[in-house]
């Protein structure tokens, strides 16, 4: 493990890499060894495959103390350099300290016009020293978001400009009339400032044309810089940055700075920052620019043609009743979740006739759906969780929030929203319980999804199932599924779940905005790699094939009868009749599916 988090740190191997090495076990009775090869600067794929390869080491060595050699050579020149590392910077240390100490001070310096220097501007230079004058007029309208400081005589303290305006409005008119607003600038600091109004317009929309948002809509007091916004944005969606910490660090800085706070900044912040994500959704969308951009997968085919999407649901995103309610529905209106009052309609008034479903034990235990969670906890919950749907190259497509346990009609929801999207795909549905979906469909005489749609459970859940089942779901023996694995959600939901702290204690609506931002964030990093990801999975399907016809061509070498490939279609099809699908007898993909979810609940 520490072998790989070296490579990983040195050379910058791609995460996903990293984790696919990680999740493989090492065998009983062999020592597993990555040895990296240096990689050139641009690696691909196929280098990365030959830059590690995994090296058994017999048993009889790791017993032994020269185990240690046989990766000495790896583990020394790293331990010599970062040995050599610790040197430089020792030596580096104690003259670093006098330096900085240095800076704290006030050198003999000159101003521009003479004068002896006591101001300076570490945000026009780090050599930008001026007299008072001329750093008042320095910064009283250009610079005015700097923080020049003085020199009292022991240290340096904000330097007050005074009159700071802001007065580069491109309308000219007789309207005009300034007023003083704080503006928070990228450096977090506040400066009062006069900013020059015109009665044309909204004082808030003046402020957005010189790229500060304002906090208010109305008479605005406090803005903050568009640089600002786009800084939480990112720590919110790469980091899970809460706005309130965010304003918390804000205001450390401030003080730290022995400038004095204008408000509290945190409750006009989380308004200012939701309508900010909002017209940031808006530009992204080209929304009044291009109406017709598409926000689909890119590789996905756009008119016709076959669709793989999975689905699933995740429990660890769910929102407590007393977190409160919302006074208005949520600003990324279905963008990626349904509107929440259909669900809750839909699920209310679904039935599946009584008549037919008597006779199939698995459906209606899985409908009452509390098989995975107790009724005490859920009854603290208004959202027990998120369902989504993801096609197979990881771009989310639909979600919406569960209020019960995993109940089959959520997925039928699903299904039923996707096919209404995907009006003339032919459609691959990958779910854990695609059996259990089936026989439901089935009896609920649901002919119009089963005979568009072709059902699978995703590889790594399909060996939970019984036989029959993996015979009839795996897509590895459904022609057509090709190397799909549908397990696209479980890489969804590692990214996603980092917010459940987060939303557990939002307002619904609030909730679906930061889950919707987060969604168009993870899909939009899906678009950029995606090029990397279609190579890789294609070298992928080219080694899987050359393995195969190997192997193929050993067998046949090996037996002593000899065979035709349609002697193994003939086979494939024999062991279907032979075990026929009977899941609705047993419970053994319901009790597969708890322990599942419960395992994916502790992680
Ligand atoms: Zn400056
Ligand atoms: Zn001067
Ligand atoms: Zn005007
Ligand atoms: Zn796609
Ligand atoms: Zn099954
Ligand atoms: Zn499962």
């Amino acid at each position: 493990m520490a072998a790989m988090r070296r490579i990983r740190r040195s050379n910058k191997i791609p995460l996903n890499f990293v984790s696919r090495t990680r999740s493989r076990r090492p065998r009983i009775g062999v020592r597993r060894e990555i040895v990296c090869v240096i990689p050139t600067p641009t690696l691909t794929s196929s280098d990365v495959s030959l830059a590690v390869e995994d090296r058994e080491i017999p048993e009889e060595i790791i017993c032994h103390e020269n185990v240690v050699e046989t990766g000495a050579v790896d583990v020394s020149a790293h331990s010599k350099r970062k040995e050599k590392l610790a040197e430089m910077w020792d030596s580096l240390r104690s003259s670093a300290t006098q330096v900085l100490t240095e800076g704290f001070g006030l050198p003999e310096v000159k101003c521009c016009c003479e004068e002896r220097a006591t101001v300076r501007c570490l945000q026009c230079g780090p050599c930008s020293y001026f007299c008072p004058r001329c750093a008042v007029l320095q910064h009283k309208s250009s610079f005015f978001h700097h923080c020049p400081e003085v020199w009292n005589g022991v240290c340096f303290i904000p330097f007050d400009v005074p009159g700071l305006c802001f007065n580069q409005h491109l309308h000219l008119c007789d309207k005009q009339k300034p007023r003083s607003v704080t503006l928070f600038h990228i450096e977090g600091m506040p400066q009062t400032v006069s900013v020059t109004f015109c009665e044309c317009e909204p004082d808030a929309l003046t402020l957005m044309r010189l790229r500060y948002w304002p906090g208010t809509p109305k008479r605005p007091a406090v803005a903050f810089s568009f640089a600002l916004m786009d800084w939480l944005e990112l720590l919110l969606l790469e980091c899970q940055v809460a706005v309130k910490d965010f304003a918390t660090v804000l205001e450390l800085r401030i003080t730290a700075s022995l400038r004095q706070m204008p408000c509290t900044i945190y409750p006009v912040l989380i308004d200012a920052f939701e309508e900010y994500r909002y017209y940031k959704g808006q530009i992204r969308s080209l929304k009044g620019v291009c109406e017709n951009v598409s926000a689909a997968c890119p590789a996905c085919p756009k008119t016709e043609g076959t669709v793989t999407i999975s689905i699933d649901g995740n429990f660890g995103l769910c929102r407590k009743k007393a977190a409160g309610s919302s006074s208005h529905g949520p600003l990324s209106g279905t963008k990626m979740f349904l509107d929440q009052s259909m669900v809750t309609n839909y699920i209310t008034h679904y039935s599946c006739p009584t008549t037919v479903y008597r006779g199939t034990q698995q459906c209606s235990d899985f409908l009452a759906g509390n098989a995975l969670r107790s009724n005490s906890r859920y009854s603290r919950l208004d959202e027990t969780g998120v369902m989504g749907a993801a096609c197979r190259h990881e771009y989310p497509i639909c979600f919406l929030s569960l209020q019960h346990g995993e109940r089959i009609s959520y997925s039928v929801l699903l299904l039923e929203k996707l096919r209404e999207k995907f009006r003339n795909h032919h459609i691959q549905f990958m779910y854990d319980i695609a059996c259990t979906l089936k026989k439901h469909l089935m009896n609920a005489g649901r002919r119009d999804l089963l005979e568009t749609v072709e059902l699978a459970i995703p590889v790594f859940h399909a060996y939970g199932h019984k036989m029959a089942c993996q015979i009839e779901f795996n897509p590895r023996s459904i022609p057509g599924f090709g190397l799909s694995d549908g397990e696209v959600l479980e890489r969804l939901w590692s990214y996603l779940r980092r917010f459940s702290a987060m939303t557990k204690e939002m307002r619904p609506s609030h909730r679906i905005d930061v889950l919707t931002d987060a969604l168009l964030h993870y899909a939009r990093r899906t678009a950029r790699n995606m090029s990397k990801l279609l190579n890789k999975r294609l070298d992928h399907a080219k080694r899987v094939e050359q393995e195969a016809e190997q192997k193929l061509r050993e067998l046949r070498n090996k037996s002593l009868a000899v065979f035709t490939d349609e002697d193994i279609v003939g086979w494939v099809q024999q062991e279907r009749t032979l075990v026929q699908p009977q899941c609705s007898k047993t419970h053994s993909c319901l009790r597969h599916r708890t322990l599942c979810m419960q395992v994916s609940q502790s992680l």
